[in-house]
Formats: structure tokens, C-alpha cells, sequence
């Protein structure tokens, strides 16, 4: 059985002085006085111009992220690829809104395939709808209100951004992921998804959906999609989350009145992204996914489901994912033993992703156990080199 308790495997890719800067980082993001003073310092300062550029890149920024742009993230990917570790390169930019930001985006996923055509070291793509299309029209599209015909042309647009990545992607015969966001946009994003799979998973799966199993109704989802792509003879690609706005979805259903679409516990998400996984690895004939999971126990089970239905480690249509400069223990433990394993890697100028970045830090301080997990790691690592 894999143990993820190995803290010289995990952390082989690590100087002491990375070490001891990740020591220090997760120690002060752990506090969570100190983040929310320092979010709101940081994102003050920022407004003001003052030149903290520096001090952000030294420390959560070389941390979490790749670098401005792709060619900057070559080093981490070669580093990760000395470990059997890819890399899903990330345009982390949020919260843009105008066509000219759009099309960025949409220059930058297609980059990234070109990219990704280049060696193995790059296996996916991804991308943010709410990159490519304006997010209010993603609102009305699901809640299956009437555009006018100025929004449904912008609509089009956005839609055809999508089309056109998903295009190069099937050129390339690089899967294409798309991320998952917040319930009330997603019926527009699961539409599109599926439209781009009846397209283009024809063959193989190109494009990949996400499932964010701390909503009760995910289960279902997945069983009609893959009810679906039996009836309509196409592959289903799937990133398996647990979902990373739990806490704006239950304040928007209290404040609109509606029923929350999030789990009513921990425990009922476990099981759900469990029998998610259990599911999809039972069809894979069909179904090809990506488990996007820091959790230990459904990494592991996840093995353990592969080893039950004789899969090899390194088949290509299972994958394990974590998030760069993130439980490491789980990545570098897995790829040890030949399991596919690839790291999102964000990247984007250091002012745009400060939303990422503030996620990230928020996250690690608001999960219950995770940041003491991922610094009793980084201590018990210093400890064994003595350092
Ligand atoms: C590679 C990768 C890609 C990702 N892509 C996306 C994406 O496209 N969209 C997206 O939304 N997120 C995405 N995430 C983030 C992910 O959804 C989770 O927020 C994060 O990974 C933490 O969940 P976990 O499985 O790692 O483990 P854990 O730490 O075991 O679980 C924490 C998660 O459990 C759920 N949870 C916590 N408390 C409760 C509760 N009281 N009731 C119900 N549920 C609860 C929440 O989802 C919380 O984030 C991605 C993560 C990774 C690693």
C-alpha cells in the first residue's frame, strides 16, 4: 500500500532554504488574523501602487505560482518532470470582463496547447469559462432567461472562443479541461461542455468537464452524462473536485432563499466524491478522469479502485492532480510509484493573480486540519535533514 507519510520523497525537490520559506509561509497563512490583515494590506497597497511587487513574488507568489508566462513556468516544468510529475499550465487571471481580456485568454489556452504539443512534460490544457465569456450571460443562460439579441451575439462569441480552443485541442490531441465554478453559472458551462463532447470525443475524450461533488446533485450529473455519451456514442472526460466556493454558495442560497446546492456535511461530500470516482472507474471504457483532490484518503482509495478493477498505474485515463506548491506528500509519493500525476501550475502577472493567491491562503486557512498537515509535513522533512 502507498504511504504518503514519506517526507524525503515528497519533498526530494526542495533546497533546505525552499523548505524553510515554506515553513515560514504556511505558518503565518495558518493564522488567520494574520492573512485577513494581510489580504486586506496587500490588496490596499496594491491600489495605491506601492511597490510590493517584490515582497509578493518572493514569497506566496514563487510559491504557488509557475511564473508571468509560459516560457517563465519551463524551469518548474522540467523540475517537476525530473520527478515523473506534468504540469496543466494555468492562465490564473480572474475577474476580467472585456472582449480584449477575452481574447487574451482565449491566445493564452491555445499557447498553451502549442505548448503542451511539444513533449509529454505538459499532458493537459485548461480553461475558465468565465475567462472567454462575459460572467453575466453565463448567469442568464442558466437561469434559462431571454437575451437580447445584442447579449446573445456576445454570447456566441464567448461560446465560439471555447469551440475554437477545443478545436486546437483535438488537433493537437491534448485534452482540454474546463473548471468548474459557482452553481449559478454552471448550467451554461455544462451545457457548453457537453456540446464540445458531442464535437470532439468522438475518438477519445478531448474535452473534460468538472464535477464538484460538495453538491448533492453531482452524483446524478455524472450518471446522466454517461447514460448519454453510451446513447450518443461519445467519451466523457471528467475532473473530479470537491468544490472551492462553499462558503459564497450557502451565504447567496440563505440570502436569496433558495436551497443551498452544497452538501449539508463534510462527511456527505466524502462520500459523494468517493462514489464518484468508484463510478467513473468502473466505466472507464467511457469515462476518462482526472482526480483533482488533496485529500489523502480518496487519493489513496483511488489506487486502491484501480488495483481492484486491474488498471495500470500510468494508463492514461486515470490522473492524479494537485495544485502547485500543494500536498506534495501526495504527488511525489504517487508519481514515485508510477501513477500519472500533474500539477496545475498558475501563472499570470503578479498583480493579476492576487485572486488566486488570496483563494489559496484563505483555503489553507479555513480548511479545517489542512494547513497543520501540510506544516507538520514540511517540520517533520526539517526535522529528518536536520536543518
Ligand atoms: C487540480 C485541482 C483542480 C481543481 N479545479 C477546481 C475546479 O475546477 N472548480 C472548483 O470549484 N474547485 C477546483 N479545485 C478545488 C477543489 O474543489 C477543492 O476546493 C480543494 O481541492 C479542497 O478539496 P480536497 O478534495 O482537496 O480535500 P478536502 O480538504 O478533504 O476537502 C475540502 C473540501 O470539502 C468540501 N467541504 C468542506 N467542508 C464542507 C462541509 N461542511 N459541507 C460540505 N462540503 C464541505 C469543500 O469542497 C472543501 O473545499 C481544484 C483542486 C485541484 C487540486
Amino acid at each position: 500500500m502507498i504511504s504518503f507519510e514519506n517526507t524525503k520523497i515528497a519533498f526530494a525537490n526542495k533546497s533546505n532554504h525552499e523548505l524553510r520559506r515554506a515553513n515560514l509561509l504556511f505558518r503565518l497563512i495558518g493564522n488567520s488574523v494574520l492573512t485577513k490583515i494581510g489580504t486586506r494590506l496587500t490588496t490596499l497597497a496594491l491600489a495605491m501602487k506601492l511597490p510590493i511587487k517584490g515582497l509578493i513574488r518572493a514569497t506566496v507568489y514563487d510559491h504557488f505560482c509557475g511564473g508571468e508566462d509560459i516560457l517563465d513556468c519551463e524551469s518548474r516544468i522540467q523540475a517537476l518532470a525530473k520527478f515523473n510529475i506534468k504540469t496543466i499550465l494555468d492562465y490564473s487571471v480572474e475577474g476580467k470582463q472585456d472582449e480584449s481580456d477575452f481574447d487574451l485568454c482565449l491566445g493564452k489556452a491555445v499557447s498553451s496547447i502549442e505548448r503542451a504539443k511539444l513533449d509529454q512534460n505538459v499532458p493537459f490544457c485548461v480553461i475558465k469559462l468565465t475567462g472567454l465569456i462575459p460572467f453575466d450571460l453565463l448567469e442568464k443562460v442558466s437561469a434559462k432567461s431571454t437575451l437580447s439579441e445584442e447579449e446573445s451575439m456576445k454570447f456566441l462569441k464567448g461560446r465560439n472562443r471555447v469551440d475554437i480552443i477545443a478545436q486546437n485541442a483535438f488537433n493537437a490531441e491534448i485534452p482540454l479541461m474546463i473548471d468548474a465554478e459557482e452553481s449559478w453559472i454552471q448550467e451554461a458551462i455544462d451545457e457548453i461542455a457537453h456540446l464540445m463532447m458531442t464535437r470532439y470525443n468522438l475518438e477519445r475524450p478531448i474535452v473534460y468537464n468538472t464535477a464538484q461533488m460538495y453538491r448533492h446533485d453531482r452524483f446524478l450529473y455524472i450518471q446522466n452524462l454517461y447514460k448519454q455519451a453510451e446513447e450518443g456514442d461519445f467519451y466523457v472526460g471528467l475532473k473530479i473536485v470537491r468544490g472551492a466556493y462553499m462558503e459564497k454558495e450557502r451565504a447567496r442560497a440563505q440570502k436569496k432563499g433558495y436551497n443551498s446546492p452544497i452538501q449539508p456535511t463534510k462527511a456527505a461530500t466524502d462520500v459523494d466524491y468517493d462514489k464518484a470516482i468508484r463510478f467513473c472507474v468502473e466505466k472507464i471504457n467511457r469515462i476518462s478522469i482526472c482526480a483533482g483532490t488533496h485529500n489523502e484518503k480518496s487519493s489513496l482509495l483511488l489506487t486502491e479502485i484501480m488495483k481492484e478493477n486491474q488498471i495500470l498505474e500510468n494508463d492514461q485515463r486515470i490522473y492524479f492532480s494537485q495544485l502547485l506548491g500543494m500536498s506534495d506528500h501526495i504527488s511525489y509519493n504517487l508519481s514515485k510509484v508510477n501513477f500519472n500525476v500533474a500539477k496545475y501550475v498558475p501563472y499570470g502577472p503578479v498583480i493579476e493573480v492576487m485572486p488566486y493567491l488570496i483563494r489559496r491562503a484563505e483555503e489553507n486557512t479555513s480548511v479545517a486540519g489542512q494547513t497543520s498537515r501540510e506544516l507538520s509535513l514540511i517540520q517533520k522533512e526539517l526535522n529528518r535533514r536536520k536543518v
